[in-house]
């Protein structure tokens, strides 16, 4: 059973203080070929769990992975992301009543101020597709791959990626243009994540997991 913890936490850019919820201890069975863990239970419960990684504040909607205790803007940065938060448009739209993948695009605006490396801006709208897809929201499941396929080949192109990281970020560039429907993209992906892998043996897993996308990509784009 998932346990549930409450604590009183305030938000670094408004002050305002408020009750959060975190997921602390969980069993997952598994993962699918997108590394989406998958939960006993409802497919809700799995989303819940998801959501609960990422903090957002309901007044001003400012929103970070984990808990806001590291934080604290200041100058700029704070005057920064007071602007974002009042700006942006699927915000505003979404605010009075918060979808359960609006945190991820919080965290993900309010990263991108923070000067967050573009890997984690990836992972936030990787773990906000899949919260769509737990919830049944597919052209937002789409809409949150794209990105983060944009933000991982950002990520491979200007930041140090290696061993382990540069491995699974290659392969999900690869399982993300597979989803999107880009199954030659996908096959170019998952052959230079494959080049990553064979160096090491810790990663046997995501050899086997290539090698059988690789054959669902190839019988998807005949
Ligand atoms: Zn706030």
């Amino acid at each position: 059973m998932a346990r549930v913890e409450q604590i009183y936490t305030q938000c670094p850019v408004c002050r305002y203080v408020f009750r959060a919820s975190r997921i602390t201890t969980y069993a997952t069975v598994g993962r699918e070929a997108d590394l989406c863990p998958k939960f006993p239970g409802r497919l809700s419960d799995g989303s819940r769990i998801i959501q609960s990684e990422v903090t957002m504040c309901p007044a001003c909607s400012f929103a970070a992975r984990g808990d806001f205790d590291e934080i604290d803007p200041s100058g700029p940065e704070l005057y920064g992301l007071e602007e974002r938060l009042k700006e942006d448009g699927l915000l505003r739209v979404f605010r009075a009543s918060p979808p359960p993948w609006l945190a991820f695009h919080a965290a993900e605006i309010c990263g991108q101020e923070r000067a967050l490396p573009t890997r984690e801006l990836g992972d936030l709208c990787l773990r906000a597709s899949w919260v769509c897809r737990k919830e049944g929201e597919s052209p937002f499941e789409s809409t949150f791959q794209l990105r983060a396929v944009r933000y991982f080949i950002r990520a491979l192109k200007e930041e140090a990626l290696a061993g382990r990281e540069l491995a699974i970020t290659t392969y999900l560039v690869g399982e993300l243009n597979r989803r999107l429907g880009n199954h030659r993209e996908a096959l170019n992906w998952y052959v230079n994540a494959g080049r990553v892998v064979e160096e090491d043996p810790a990663l046997a897993w995501l050899d086997r997991l290539i090698r059988d996308q690789t054959k669902l990509a190839r019988e998807q784009a005949a």
